[in-house]
């Protein structure tokens, strides 16, 4: 078997052909300096027989979780300069657990966005298809883990970033259930949506990783004791399909297929199911991202961290700041905020109605295939990539993007949604679709 040593060293080589030298890629704003001695230490441990659970693996990181000593950037002008004085709670736990991080992955700036493109060093290129968006906002650690950079990455997921990148790069993406992981040490985008997640290869490493990272943290009191994530075999599954309409029809039907596939093959029902309201998601979502986007940003004045926000911050920060510094003033609140907030409530009640009649949800992760890098497309297309992974944030319940394919040689994923703090049964059906 490779050491710890000589797979870090292969994975440096790769991202410096492909990577960094020439840009081809970008899925990387900062490669850790320290990457190589650290594999070294693990390879001792490793032979003494005293190395945690992720020793061997080598991990990516998107550059709003901060990483002690490297560079948590958010992608932005703002925070170019700034080095992480901590660890997040799930950095310190990767640690703990031996794990190599190999660098700070490109992503939409501060999250905002759905294609990597708002990123103020240049976007990230899809590694499957290079003229075409990689997915957002966690764009880089999603082309990271398909270009085989390294091991597995971790993302933030405010209302699809890393599903949507995992879907358009073929790999495997979790948006937890909120609460089950740490937001300590997250830059946050909307901290009542956000949640860090795991981009992986396999099911059987997103098991690893996810159970590595949840669990309560005193420093994050959303997060409580959880059970940890074991595969079964699940059996006599309902799968709910949700009545809604997707204009694409050869990503609606390539679903279907598999879905269809599956049932036949272990005797699995479907049933069509309504959720209520489930429109206006996009809809809800951003006036809730918009308010608390603000309020967070609020810190970035220029005094502590970086430069001053709105002096050098990129048009759809800026929109958001703008937006939600207008939402905030005391006159909208209850028509924006607050209303926004009740609908969420709103949807969060159907998916619970529903799950008392069915196991999982299933449906297209994005609702259409990427576009070409820097193609301009309006702000209501680049927000609609988003209307089948928003539901989930705002319901906080936990949902995967597994590869189901590929239309005109572009992956294409499939979500499966299941309850707050399923992961357990989600990830054992995802195994399945993964097995066949
Ligand atoms: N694309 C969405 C947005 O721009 C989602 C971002 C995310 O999940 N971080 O807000």
């Amino acid at each position: 078997m490779n050491s710890t040593l000589q797979k870090t060293k292969q994975y440096l080589e790769e991202i410096k052909k492909n990577d960094q030298k020439g840009k081809k890629i970008n899925a990387f704003i900062q490669i850790n300096p320290n990457a190589l001695e650290e594999a070294k230490n693990i390879d001792n441990k490793i032979k003494s027989r005293k190395a945690g659970k992720l020793a061997g693996y080598v991990i990516a990181v998107k550059s709003n979780i901060n990483v002690k000593g490297l560079n948590t950037s958010c992608a932005s002008l703002t925070l170019k300069n700034y080095i992480s004085p901590y660890d997040a709670t799930v950095i310190k736990k990767l640690k703990e657990q031996d794990a190599v991080i190999i660098g700070m992955t490109n992503c939409d700036e501060f999250a905002c966005g759905s294609s990597g493109e708002t990123s103020a060093f240049e976007p990230t290129k899809n590694p499957v298809a290079l003229d075409l968006i990689p997915g957002g906002s966690s764009s880089g650690s999603a082309a990271a883990v398909a270009a085989d950079f390294c091991d597995m990455a971790l993302g933030s997921d405010t209302g699809g970033s890393i599903r949507n990148p995992a879907s358009h790069c073929g790999v495997i993406g979790i948006k937890p259930s909120y609460g089950l992981v740490s937001r300590y040490g997250l830059i946050d985008l909307s901290m009542s949506l956000d949640q860090i997640g795991t981009i992986t290869k396999n099911i059987n490493d997103a098991v690893l990783l996810l159970n590595t990272i949840s669990g309560k943290d005193e420093n994050d009191p959303t997060t409580f004791e959880s059970k940890k994530i074991e595969l079964t075999k699940p059996k006599k599954i309902k799968i709910g399909i949700p009545k809604i309409k997707i204009n694409n029809k050869q990503i609606q039907n390539l679903i279907n297929n598999k879905v269809e596939q599956i049932c036949k093959k272990l005797g699995w029902k479907i049933t069509e199911i309504d959720i209520k309201h489930i429109d206006l998601a996009i809809k809800t979502y951003y006036p809730i991202v918009y308010t608390e986007f603000f309020s967070g940003t609020r810190r970035f004045d220029g005094r502590r961290y970086g430069k001053k926000i709105e002096d050098v911050a990129g048009p759809e920060v800026i929109r958001r700041i703008l937006g939600g510094s207008e939402i905030s003033k005391a006159e909208y609140k209850g028509r924006y905020y607050r209303t926004a907030l009740k609908v969420k409530q709103l949807i969060k009640q159907e998916f619970e109605k529903a799950f008392k009649k069915i196991d999982c949800i299933i449906l297209p992760t994005v609702p259409r295939l990427p576009h070409k890098i820097k193609n301009k497309i309006s702000i209501q297309e680049m927000y609609s990539y988003d209307s089948l992974t928003v539901p989930a944030n705002l319901a906080e319940i936990c949902a995967i993007s597994i590869p189901a394919g590929k239309i005109n040689n572009i992956p294409v994923g499939m979500q499966i949604m299941c309850p707050h703090l399923a992961e357990s049964k989600m990830l054992s059906i995802a195994k399945e679709f993964e097995g066949a």
